[in-house]
């Protein structure tokens, strides 16, 4: 099934679908957890359109490539091109908010890191991105203070809020619009809290956003 940008409450939504933005380390007990040493400035990567995919289809894990992790992440779907944008006008170009999975070949991004390579072939993989479909700005007035969980078979092994972002949502958008162009229907990924861990078959995942469960399956 091909994907498109949806709205929740099922009114159209004309945007086309661009690739994904994201940050690598936003919440700082995410760092901690991975040993990681808290960046200078934000290392952002990016994910092709071919990563996404419908959270409502089953996921589909890459075979024989180790461990597939999830990240639960607050995605923003821009509305309008960000080029060198100041945080407030990036806050206006905001057409949606939703709830994304930064799905991450964890084996082959810790050989890709201890090489010194970029993590492409471990991030940015046909479905490596399953999303929600969209909140419209106005449900969520203060995005940046917002609680953001994952549970897999009923047990709670992600939870945070948005509050804990060392980078702010509009900070981080116009940041990344300084070395990219924001375009209409590209996908903001903005991090992930700690818990990240494996994925089997069968798992059945909630994410939820400010109180908007999303439900998904790994198939
Ligand atoms: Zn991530």
């Amino acid at each position: 099934m091909i994907y498109q940008h949806r709205y929740l409450d099922g009114s159209s939504l004309h945007l086309p679908v661009g690739k994904v933005v994201c940050i690598g380390r936003n919440y700082l007990d995410h760092i901690r957890e991975l040993n990681n040493p808290i960046p200078e400035t934000p290392i952002l990567f990016i994910k092709p359109t071919t990563a996404l995919v419908a959270l409502n289809q089953p996921i589909q894990l890459p075979v024989g490539r180790g461990e597939c992790h999830h990240e639960v992440e607050l995605a923003v779907l821009v509305g309008q091109l960000l080029q060198n944008a100041e945080a407030k006008t990036a806050r206006q170009a905001v057409a949606g908010y939703g709830v994304a999975l930064d799905l991450t070949l964890r084996d082959l991004q810790n050989e890709l890191k201890k090489k010194g390579h970029p993590w492409e072939t471990a991030k940015a993989f046909d479905g490596s991105c399953p999303l929600s479909l969209f909140l419209k700005p106005e449900a969520l007035p203060h995005p940046q203070a917002i609680d953001l969980s994952l549970r897999v078979n009923g047990e709670i092994r992600q939870q945070g809020n948005t509050q804990q972002m060392m980078v702010g949502i509009f900070e981080l958008m116009a940041y990344m619009s300084t070395h990219f162009s924001l375009q209409p229907g590209d996908v903001v990924l903005t991090g992930t809290p700690a818990g990240v861990g494996p994925l089997t078959s069968g798992d059945v995942l909630i994410l939820n956003l400010a109180g908007y469960e999303f439900s998904a399956r790994v198939a």
